[in-house]
C-alpha cells in the first residue's frame, strides 16, 4: 500500500525563526545548484473521481530533497523562490519535468488524462508563461489537453487585468485552468465572475474542521452548488477521512484528492499503478471500497 508513506511519515526540516532567514539566503544561493543536481523533485499526488474512487489525473507537486537539510516543503521554498524572483525557473522546471514524465508514461502505452501543474502569479510577471509553457509542451510532443494549470485563488484580484488576460490567453489555447485553494484567501468572490476558469479547487480549511462544526458542510454544499450554477467544475483537497468522502460525494463534489485515497508519492509508486491496471486507472487500495 503506498497510503500511509511519504509525506506524512517523513521529518519536514522545519525551520525555526532565527533559522528562517538563514534558510531562505540558503535556498536563494542554492537554487541553481538544486536545479543541476536534481535535489529538485516532482512527487505525483492522485486525483480520483468521487463516484469511482477511479483515479482521474494526477497534480505535480515539487519538493527539494537537499543533501544537507533534509527534505524541504514547498511551503516553505516557493514563497522564497518567489521573492527572489526565481520563481518562473522553478516552475519551468517542474514542467519541463512533467512532459517527460508523461511522455514516458504515454510510450509504456499506459493511460492518464491529464497531470496539473502549479504556477505562482509571480511567473506571468516574470516570462510569457503562454509561450514558455508551449514551448516545453511541443519539444516533449504532449497535447496541451494533458496539462492543466492551477493558480491559486490568493493571486488573483478582480482589478489585475494583466492575469485576467494571461489566464484568457493559456485558456484560448486549449490548457484548462484551474483555481486552487479556493475559500482560504480574502480574495472576492468577484474572482469568479472576473476570471475564467474551469475547475474549482476547495481549499482544504472547509474540511479541517468537519467533525466539530456542522456550518462546515453547509458551506461545502453552498459552494458546489454555486459552481455548478457558474458551470464550473468541482475538487475537493484534503479528504482525509471516509466520512468526509461520503459527505462529499453526496452532495455532487465531482472530484476529490487527499492523503485518504494517496499522498504525493514519486513517479516510480505510480508506474506500477497504471500497469497493474493495464491503463484503467483505480489504485489497488480502492478495490475493496469502490463499489457502495
Ligand atoms: P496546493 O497546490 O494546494 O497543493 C496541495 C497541498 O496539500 C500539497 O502540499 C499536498 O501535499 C497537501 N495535501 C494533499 N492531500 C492532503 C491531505 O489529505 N491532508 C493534508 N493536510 N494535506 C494534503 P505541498 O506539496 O506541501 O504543497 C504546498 C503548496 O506549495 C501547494 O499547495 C502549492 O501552492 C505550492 N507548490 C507545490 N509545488 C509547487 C510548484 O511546483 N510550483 C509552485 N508555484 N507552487 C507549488
Ligand atoms: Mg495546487
Ligand atoms: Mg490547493
Ligand atoms: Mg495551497
Amino acid at each position: 500500500s503506498i497510503k500511509g508513506m511519504y509525506d506524512r511519515d517523513i521529518a519536514w526540516f522545519d525551520p525555526s525563526m532565527e533559522e528562517a532567514l538563514n534558510l531562505r539566503t540558503y535556498l536563494v544561493t542554492h537554487f541553481y545548484e538544486a536545479l543541476e543536481k536534481g535535489w529538485i523533485e516532482v512527487y505525483y499526488q492522485p486525483e480520483v473521481r468521487a463516484l469511482t474512487r477511479e483515479i482521474c489525473g494526477f497534480e505535480a507537486l515539487a519538493r527539494w530533497r537537499d543533501p544537507e537539510r533534509g527534505l524541504i516543503s514547498p511551503g516553505v521554498f516557493v514563497p522564497v523562490l518567489e521573492d527572489a524572483h526565481l520563481i518562473d525557473r522553478l516552475d519551468l522546471y517542474v514542467l519541463q519535468r512533467v512532459c517527460e514524465d508523461l511522455q514516458h508514461i504515454r510510450r509504456e502505452g499506459l493511460d492518464v488524462t491529464h497531470i496539473s501543474v502549479n504556477l505562482s502569479r509571480v511567473d506571468f510577471q516574470l516570462n510569457d508563461m503562454l509561450q514558455e509553457v508551449e514551448i516545453i509542451c511541443r519539444a516533449h510532443g504532449v497535447p496541451r489537453e494533458f496539462l492543466h494549470i492551477e493558480i491559486t485563488e490568493s493571486a488573483l484580484n478582480e482589478n489585475d487585468a494583466f492575469l485576467k488576460q494571461e489566464i484568457a490567453r493559456l485558456r484560448a489555447q486549449g490548457f484548462e485552468l484551474w483555481m486552487d485553494d479556493f475559500g482560504s484567501g480574502y480574495s472576492s468572490l468577484n474572482n469568479l465572475k472576473d476570471f475564467q476558469f474551469d475547475m474549482l479547487k476547495i481549499d482544504m480549511a472547509f474540511l479541517r474542521d468537519f467533525e466539530t462544526k456542522p456550518q462546515s458542510r453547509v458551506i461545502l454544499s453552498a459552494v458546489v452548488d454555486m459552481a455548478k450554477k457558474l458551470g464550473l467544475h468541482t475538487l475537493a483537497e484534503g479528504v482525509e477521512t471516509e466520512e468526509q468522502y461520503a459527505f462529499l460525494k453526496s452532495i455532487g463534489c465531482e472530484v476529490l484528492q487527499g492523503y485518504l485515497f494517496s499522498p504525493p508519492v514519486p513517479l516510480a509508486e505510480i508506474l506500477p499503478i497504471l500497469r497493474r491496471e493495464e491503463g484503467q486507472l483505480q489504485l489497488e487500495d480502492f478495490r475493496a471500497a469502490a463499489f457502495f
